[in-house]
């Protein structure tokens, strides 16, 4: 027996109707490139949107069709998160920080018919420009060339009104590519259901619980995992919206003018950004919340912005194949009362499945198949299932490496699971270091080697070893105090091996401590433990990496 309920289609023009029809007076701020700060309301928008559908129809689009756009977070960007999709077209972000070849092949991958391109990337897009060059181009700025379309152009040139029509909530909304971190970037398919559920899922108040009196920074790129779904989130809930552009040079007076409630991005921001902030504390008075997803946050960061400038973590786990929300680490209401160290050691966990999100920890061989208890001891491999999880990649026949015959993503990433449901990622399948049969986290090590005086960043990687299979090998930037001039490497690798050996048996240990500047970075600002891992190998016996 079937429901007597409405078949009301779950899109995103439901998103962008509620909006503005409810909080048309809420602000999208944007940092310019000039420093100065553009700002307009969500009706302005709203009416600017509906000008871009007429336009991209004038222009032939029809639905289905992939348009790319190559930019920062912008009100523009913003503005082709809702046309393209509410007009049945398919948005494609593309991480400008992916080397032109690697987008030319993911620009024809995708079938893009149109690249929206940001006045601030119009250098650097001419390499990529010149492997694809059967796309037109619209550039937010003046255009360059007698064939190039000037985007503010567009917008004047078209009609204001336009009346959605999406009825199937199963038609594709965006294209994402995963960010590449262990392996090449692969296409996933968000549909307007999909995307819809998701975003009321992520604000639920014990996930990212944005309010119209919210003030929302999305750091995190909007080519990275729809930006984590915060421009469909943060307008749904009606909150203001900060968006820093392509280079903003203080992270910390933007959130300070603009009276930032709550910011996204990876750790790498919130570590680089937080000597800053604790300059301007008086002025960040408004900041309560960072979410903070991508990498694992380490601990002592987590500690140093709870207890040093009072704003809450929300450490998150996700992949551009969940929407990306999967998880998120918050106290429960028995936890009040603990130290305020049990506190951030749960906190530093990726944390416990929002509402939708499946879990299982599951270990699996040719002929056995086992789901592991959630002991907060047990180690696996954790596959997720979701009304908004991919069931397959872009373009790419299901393979049992990515999911299971089951229903299952596997996500590559090993985890444990408490009693509580709260998922500690150990290490991603491709970083867990395999030495004389036993597993070593190269998570752990980093996390631990963070808290040391001397380490600024560091990132542990394994390297093919003949007696032992793998070891890890741990690549250090030092801190000012680590750095002194006086000291040579094994003045500090010493202590730092010493050190470990306090929280891990032996041969966890790393045989070698490589010290750089900084640690190379992926596109949307991890590690780069790709890049790390060949540097190390042509070095091979050099204990500095060329
Ligand atoms: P890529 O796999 O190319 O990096 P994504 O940006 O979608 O693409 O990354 C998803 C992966 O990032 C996860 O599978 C996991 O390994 C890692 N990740 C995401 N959030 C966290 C977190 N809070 N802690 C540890 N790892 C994380």
């Amino acid at each position: 027996m079937y429901g007597l309920m409405m078949d009301y289609p779950l899109t995103l023009a439901q998103i962008l109707e509620h909006a503005y029809r409810i909080h048309a007076d809420k602000q999208v701020t944007t940092l310019l490139p000039n420093g100065t700060l553009h700002r307009y309301d969500y009706a302005t928008l709203y009416g600017r949107v509906k000008r871009l559908a007429n336009a991209l129809t004038e222009l032939g689009i029809q639905r289905g069709d992939r348009i790319a756009t190559y930019a920062a977070n912008t009100y523009q960007h913003l503005e082709l998160y809702y046309a393209i999709p509410c007009l049945g077209a398919v948005l494609h972000p593309l991480n400008v920080r992916l080397s032109p070849t690697q987008l030319a092949q993911i620009v024809h991958e995708a079938e893009d018919k149109l690249v929206f391109v940001d006045s601030a990337y119009i250098a650097q897009f001419q390499a990529l420009r010149d492997q694809i060059d059967s796309i037109s181009t619209v550039y937010f700025g003046l255009k360059s060339e007698d064939t190039d379309i000037c985007y503010e152009q567009l917008l004047s040139d078209a009609k204001p009104t336009y009346t959605w029509d999406i009825r199937d909530e199963n038609s594709a909304l965006g294209l994402c590519y995963t960010s590449g971190t262990d392996g090449e970037p692969r296409g996933v398919l968000y549909t307007h259901r999909s995307m819809f559920l998701h975003t009321l899922a992520a604000n639920q108040a014990d996930v990212f619980g944005l309010t119209e009196a919210d003030v929302v920074l999305p750091m995190v790129p909007m080519f990275h995992a729809m930006a984590w779904g915060l421009p469909y989130v943060s307008m749904f809930a009606g909150a203001d919206i900060v968006l820093p552009g392509a280079k903003p040079t203080s992270i910390a007076d933007l959130i300070a003018d603009t009276g930032v409630t709550v910011a996204a991005g990876v750790p790498t921001v919130w570590a680089a950004v937080y000597p800053e902030l604790r300059k301007r504390k008086a002025d960040i008075s408004k900041l309560r919340r960072v979410i903070v997803g991508g990498e694992a946050m380490p601990r002592s960061l987590i500690e140093a912005y709870e207890k040093e400038l009072g704003v809450e973590i929300c450490h998150a786990w996700g992949m551009t194949e969940m929407s990306p929300t999967g998880t998120l680490s918050k106290l429960r209401a028995g936890h009040q009362n603990l130290s305020d160290t049990e506190k951030w050691r749960i906190k530093a966990k990726q944390g416990r499945p929002i509402p939708g999100v499946e879990l299982r920890l599951v270990t699996e061989t040719a002929d056995d198949f086992k789901v592991l208890p959630w002991d907060g001891e047990t180690i696996g491999e954790l596959q997720v299932r979701s009304p908004w999880t991919a069931n397959r990649y872009y373009k790419i026949e299901p393979t049992p490496e990515h999911f299971t015959t089951d229903g299952w993503l596997r996500t590559g990433d090993i985890a444990t699971i408490d009693r509580e449901g709260y998922v500690q990622i150990v290490d991603r399948a491709k970083s867990l270091i395999r030495s004389g049969g036993e597993s070593i986290s190269s998570i752990a090590l980093e996390t631990a080697l963070l808290k040391h005086p001397y380490v600024q960043e560091a990132a542990v990687v394994g390297v093919p070893n003949e007696q032992w299979g793998e070891r890890p090998v741990a690549v250090v930037a030092l801190t000012p105090v680590g750095a002194v001039s006086n000291r040579t490497d094994a003045d500090i690798s010493d202590p730092l091996k010493q050190y470990l050996a306090l929280e891990f048996p032996k041969f966890w240990i790393p045989d070698r401590f490589v010290f750089v500047d900084k640690i190379p970075k992926t596109g949307v600002g991890k590690s780069d433990k790709q890049t790390l891992r060949k540097r190390l190998l042509s070095a091979e016996t050099k204990e500095k990496l060329p």
